[in-house]
């Protein structure tokens, strides 16, 4: 099966489950797992962060991030197809009583930063307290310009905010860029990255902030059921990861490039490609598009905005193999 419905279906390779085998354990409950505490400190190092946590999932280090920040009253401004507002269950509301402030996003997926100054409320207790802005990068595949991240800096600095990032595939926007994942998180109090997407870890997500909202965080984690003991095994995944598996990112993105090429090629409705996700426009044919791959060992979500994702186990002959496919179905 070639499998493009995400990058969080990779397997761990074989290197990586000897690094899991080999990890050095302890409880990390009681902050003894030296493998863990060795994830968080060398990804706050990497962010130029103070400090890290490591948790299960990408959607708990969000939501661990938002309670840090907000109280309970308080409210996040975030996109309307932000994974932090749309794919999280409501986990901020639904747990933290923090109200989501949803505002349309533009094509580039960033958030016109004068439209969500519109949304800001005043000091009034008739309104929630706005705390927070919260983005995503990539986004659907976009990376956001560095120029905007600056500005957002500015921006939320000017209005007293918090700036968070899901950086849930933050390191395909930095391979992309061709810069050090720092020049991207340098401009957010908090960021929140996935070992377990295209990095190709089983498990994993760390939050990254200072040193007090990550003590926060921290505490937040043990009240939501995070907190792990000799959580080491999957940590070793997530440095395994780190040390091997961020370059060959570009990989991913060559062959997604290729892939929405040769689907444009072949007269689809495609998305400019700019990592590792391919966009395309197939309404209602989706589900019989799924079936017609599905007979041919190719697993699609059949969503009428198709996302196709590369990914670790997804190589060049694959690439091949699924253009033939689209392009059978197209003159079938
Ligand atoms: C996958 C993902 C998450 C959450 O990750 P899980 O580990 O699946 O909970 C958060 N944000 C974005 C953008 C994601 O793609």
């Amino acid at each position: 099966m070639i499998d493009l419905r995400s990058d969080t279906v990779t397997q761990p390779t074989p290197a990586m489950r000897q690094a899991m085998l080999d990890a050095e354990l302890g409880d990390d409950v009681y902050g003894e797992d030296p493998t863990v505490t060795r994830l968080e400190q060398r990804l706050a190092g990497d962010l130029g962060l103070e400090a890290g946590l490591f948790v299960p999932s990408g959607t708990m280090s969000n939501l661990l991030g938002l309670l840090a920040h907000c109280e309970r009253g308080d409210e996040y401004l975030v996109g309307q197809q932000a994974h932090t507002y749309k794919y999280e269950g409501g986990g901020a509301a639904v747990l933290g009583s923090i109200q989501p402030q949803p505002i349309e996003m533009a094509a580039d997926g960033s958030l016109d930063l004068d439209l969500v100054r519109s949304y800001i409320k005043a000091d009034d207790f008739h309104f929630a307290r706005t705390r927070l802005l919260a983005l995503e990068n990539t986004m659907h595949g976009k990376v956001l310009p560095l120029a905007y991240l600056a500005a957002a800096r500015a921006f939320t600095r000017e209005h007293g905010l918090a700036l968070h990032l899901d950086g849930a595939r933050l390191y395909n926007a930095a391979v992309k860029l061709g810069v050090p994942v720092r020049e991207i998180s340098q401009h957010f109090d908090s960021v929140s990255i996935c070992l377990s997407k295209g990095l190709g870890a089983p498990v994993g997500s760390v939050l990254c902030g200072d040193a007090e909202l990550i003590a926060k965080a921290r505490r937040w984690r043990k009240v939501v059921g995070g907190g792990m003991r000799q959580a080491g095994m999957l940590a070793a995944a997530g440095l395994h990861a780190l040390d091997h598996q961020v370059e060959r990112l570009a990989e991913d993105h060559t062959h997604a490039a290729q892939l929405g090429t040769a689907l444009a090629e072949l007269g689809y409705q495609v998305e400019p490609v700019q990592t590792n996700m391919v966009y395309l426009a197939m309404g209602n044919e989706a589900p019989a598009l799924q079936a017609f791959l599905a007979a041919r060992g190719i697993r699609i979500s059949p969503a009428p905005r198709l996302r196709l994702v590369t990914h670790l186990d997804v190589n060049a002959a694959d690439i091949e193999a699924v253009i033939a496919a689209f392009a059978a179905y197209r003159h079938r």
